[in-house]
């Protein structure tokens, strides 16, 4: 998606470790009207796919999420960062490990708002080595819900979340995607 490529040059910051930051539209300060063009991308790339649910993690995707969700005209969900290991029968759980903060979380969502019948599409900022995607995608698999597919802002493909997922038959559509990072700052698109 152009607007959000030009986006990335002129306001991403490329920082050590392959971690590229957008805190100036995407990730703390967020910019609504991008948002809004990047939900109607993938109501376009999703229009005959019958979404029905839109699930997120906590907390970069959510602002992503709830704007695709006035799109989709569906409910939209997060998955809970949990603070306590603790199961309880209410709740799907996982594990996920986060790329940025070198931890792994127990990610939750309430068994309420994921079922059977429900056609799922997962929504994230990022797509890097894939933890939080797949993470995701085993809990619509432990609800029984239908996983419609995945979108997601900025794909790195010089790291292997995407090749992998794809790889198991899931529909993943990036809207920008990062093949090459240099310590100069540069950013290639793939
Ligand atoms: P993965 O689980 O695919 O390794 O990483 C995806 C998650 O880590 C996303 O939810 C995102 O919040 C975070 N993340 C991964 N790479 C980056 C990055 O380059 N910049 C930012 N801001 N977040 C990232």
């Amino acid at each position: 998606m152009k607007r959000l490529e030009e986006r990335i040059l002129a306001d991403g910051e490329v920082l050590a470790g392959g971690i590229l930051k957008v805190g100036k539209f995407l990730n703390q300060q967020m910019d609504p009207q991008l948002f809004y063009e990047m939900a109607q991308e993938w109501k376009r790339l999703y229009a005959d796919a019958g979404v029905n649910k839109i699930l997120t993690i906590e907390a970069s995707g959510i602002g992503i999420a709830a704007i695709a969700g006035l799109v989709f005209e569906c409910p939209v969900v997060f998955a809970k960062k949990s603070k306590s290991k603790n199961v309880s029968g209410e709740v799907y759980t996982t594990q996920v490990f986060s790329f940025t903060h070198g931890t792994t979380n127990t990610v939750l969502v309430s068994r309420a708002y994921l079922q059977p019948g429900d056609r799922v599409l997962i929504l994230d900022d990022f797509l890097a080595n894939g933890a939080a995607l797949e993470g995701l995608m085993d809990l619509v698999r432990q609800s029984g819900a239908e996983l419609v597919g995945a979108g997601i802002a900025i794909e790195k493909t010089f790291q292997p979340g995407g090749e992998r997922i794809r790889a198991s038959g899931v529909r993943v559509e990036s809207l920008a995607r990062i093949a090459e990072m240099g310590d100069d700052g540069s950013i290639r698109f793939a």
